[in-house]
C-alpha cells in the first residue's frame, strides 16, 4: 500500500504555508510564501485576497514537489488561519470588492466605540459572543465594505454578496465557487455568532446593519467542505478540516479537554484553556471562544483565551533597538551567562497591559537597576517578563474557570528557548511540555481533516503522535516563588497609569 498524506494549508498574517504530514504525524514536505502586507493609511492594515488565494495555490504544489508526493495520495486537505481578516466577494465572478481588512486593523474602532460602547450593547455582545467588543473582530469590518465601498450594500441587498473570513475564501476559490461555508472557530471570531445557540445571530446582524444573505453556511471543524476544482489545481481532494489558528494549535497539541492549555510563544503569546461544554464567562477581560471538536462531538467545546502583546517581541527590540544581541536565540546563551537577573525586572508595556490589568495607556519599564547590571541581567529579565506575563494570563484563566492548569503545552518561535521554558515550568509551578513537532497549528488542520476522513481513527491514535519532545518540571520552592512573583507584580504596579 502506498503512504498517504494529509495536507495542512496554513494562512497566517504574515504567510501562506503548507506542510504534508504522513499517518505517523512526521512532516513530509513544505513550502511557505510571505504575504505583502499593505498599509493605506496609519493603523490600517490590508491584505490582497487574489495573493492569499495565489500564495496559498503555489505552496500546495511545492510542498507536493518537495514531498515528491502526487495529487492521488493525499488523503485530504485541512485548512487553517488568521482569524477574523475580513473578505467580501462577487458570488457571480469570484473577485474580492476591495482588499481583506486584516484583523489588526484600526479603522473601525470609532464604529465599534459607537455601536457597542455603552454598557448594555456591550453585556450583549459579549454575552452572545462571548468576545469583547473590538474593531478586531470580522462584524465591523463587513459593515465598513458595506459602507464605503461603491455598490457594496445594493449588491449585498440584492443577495450577489459573499461575506467569508479567510478559511471562507479558500474553501470558496480551492472548490472554485461551489462551497460558501466556515467552520464554528471562525464563525466565533465574527462578533455576529451566537456561541451558545450555534447560530448566527439577527440582533446583531441587525446592530451592524449587516444583511444575512452575505454570510457562509456555518460548519463543524472536522467536517465535508466540498472538494478542490479550481482550473489547473490537482482536483477531487476533499477539505474535511477547519480552524481558526489558535483553536488548530489547541487541537493540534491534543488539548482535548477541560483544563487542558496551550500556549504560543511567537510575537505575542496566545494562551487558550479548554474548558470542555462549558463555555466560562470570564470575569477578567478574556474572551470566550468555541474550540475545535473531533467527528461525531455532539453540541459545542469551548475554551477561554488570553492574549500577551508583547512576547517574542520583547527579544526583538533587545536584538533591534538595544542591540545586545545578534539573534533572538543568542538571547538565552547571553541570559545564561548570569546565574539571575539580580532583582532586574523589565515590564513590556509597550501597547499598554493586557489582562489581567487591562490598562491601554500603562508603558513599559526597567526596573531594579545597579551599577553592576550588565546586557545578560536585561536579557535574562526580558525573557523572565515573558513567563511572568504567561503566568498572570494563566492565573486569570485557573481564577475565571475554577480549573487548575498543571500542565501547559507550548508551541512558537521563543518555545525553543530551554532558558525561558524551565522558568515558565518554576513560576507557574506547572509542567511544561514541548513536542517534538511544534508546528501544532498546521498540525491541528491536518488532524481535523484526517479524523474526517478516517485517515486517522480516533483522538486516541492522533494523540499517541504528540510524542518526543521534552518536559520541564517546576524546580522553584515555593517561597522563591511568591518572592519573584511579588518582585514582578511590584514593577507592574509601578507602570500601571493610575499611578
Ligand atoms: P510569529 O508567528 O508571531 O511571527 P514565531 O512563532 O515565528 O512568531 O516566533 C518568532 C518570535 O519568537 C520572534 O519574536 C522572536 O523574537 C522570538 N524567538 C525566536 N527564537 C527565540 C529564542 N530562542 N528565544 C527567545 N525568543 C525567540
Amino acid at each position: 500500500m502506498t503512504e498517504r498524506y494529509v495536507m495542512a494549508l496554513d494562512q497566517g498574517t504574515t504567510s501562506s504555508r503548507a506542510i504534508l504530514f504522513d499517518r505517523r504525524g512526521r512532516m513530509r514536505g513544505s513550502a511557505q510564501h510571505d504575504l505583502h502586507q499593505i498599509y493605506p493609511q496609519p493603523g490600517w492594515v490590508e491584505h490582497d485576497p487574489r495573493e492569499i488565494a495565489s500564495s496559498q495555490f503555489g505552496v500546495m504544489i511545492e510542498a507536493m514537489v518537495s514531498g515528491r508526493v502526487s495529487p492521488d495520495e493525499i488523503d485530504s486537505i485541512g485548512i487553517t488561519n488568521q482569524r477574523e481578516t475580513t473578505i467580501m466577494w462577487d458570488r457571480r465572478t469570484g473577485e474580492p470588492i476591495c482588499n481583506a481588512i486584516v484583523w489588526q486593523c484600526r479603522r473601525t474602532a470609532g464604529m465599534v466605540e459607537r455601536l457597542c460602547g455603552d454598557p448594555d450593547t456591550a453585556a450583549l455582545v459579549r454575552a452572545k459572543t462571548g468576545l469583547v467588543p473590538d474593531a478586531y473582530f470580522s462584524a465591523s469590518k463587513i459593515k465598513w465594505m458595506l459602507d464605503n465601498v461603491e455598490g457594496a450594500r445594493a449588491a449585498a441587498e440584492e443577495g450577489r454578496l459573499a461575506f467569508g473570513t479567510v478559511d471562507s475564501w479558500l474553501i470558496w476559490c480551492l472548490t472554485n465557487g461551489t462551497v460558501h461555508a466556515t467552520d464554528v472557530t471562525n464563525a466565533s471570531r465574527t462578533m455576529l455568532f451566537d456561541i451558545h445557540e450555534g447560530r448566527w445571530d439577527d440582533e446583531l446582524l441587525e446592530l451592524f446593519d449587516i444583511p444575512a444573505s452575505v454570510l457562509p453556511e456555518v460548519r463543524p471543524s472536522s467536517a465535508n467542505f466540498g472538494v478542490t476544482a479550481y482550473p489547473g489545481l490537482p482536483a477531487g481532494i476533499p477539505i474535511r478540516g477547519v480552524a481558526g489558528d489558535q483553536q488548530a494549535a489547541l487541537f493540534g497539541q491534543c488539548c482535548f479537554s477541560a483544563g487542558r492549555a496551550k500556549n504560543t510563544y511567537g510575537t505575542g503569546c496566545f494562551l487558550l484553556m479548554h474548558t470542555g461544554e462549558r463555555a466560562v464567562d470570564s470575569s477578567h477581560g478574556l474572551v470566550t471562544t468555541i474550540a475545535a471538536s473531533a467527528p461525531g462531538t455532539r453540541g459545542f467545546e469551548y475554551a477561554l483565551e488570553g492574549s500577551v502583546f508583547v512576547a517574542g517581541a520583547l527579544i526583538q527590540w533587545l536584538r533591534d533597538e538595544l542591540g545586545i544581541i545578534e539573534s533572538a536565540e543568542e538571547s538565552e546563551a547571553l541570559a545564561r551567562t548570569v546565574a539571575d537577573s539580580a532583582g532586574v525586572y523589565v515590564v513590556p508595556a509597550f501597547t499598554g497591559l493586557g489582562a489581567p490589568y487591562w490598562d491601554a495607556q500603562a508603558r513599559g519599564a526597567l526596573f531594579g537597576l545597579t551599577r553592576g547590571t550588565g546586557r545578560a541581567h536585561i536579557a535574562r529579565a526580558a525573557i523572565e517578563s515573558l513567563a511572568f506575563q504567561v503566568a498572570d494570563v494563566a492565573r486569570t484563566m485557573e481564577r475565571d474557570a475554577r480549573m487548575e492548569i498543571d500542565r501547559l503545552d507550548v508551541d512558537g518561535g521563543a518555545s525553543a528557548n530551554d532558558l525561558l521554558m524551565q522558568f515558565q515550568a518554576d513560576i507557574l509551578g506547572a509542567a511544561i511540555d514541548r513536542p517534538a513537532i511544534t508546528e501544532s497549528t498546521a498540525l491541528g488542520a491536518a488532524f481535523l481533516a484526517g479524523l474526517s476522513t478516517g485517515f486517522w481513527s480516533g483522538l486516541e491514535e492522533v494523540a499517541a503522535l504528540r510524542s518526543g519532545g521534552r518536559r520541564f518540571l517546576p524546580a522553584m520552592d515555593e517561597a522563591e516563588r511568591a518572592e519573584r512573583m511579588a518582585g514582578w507584580h511590584d514593577a507592574v504596579g509601578r507602570t500601571l497609569s493610575s499611578r
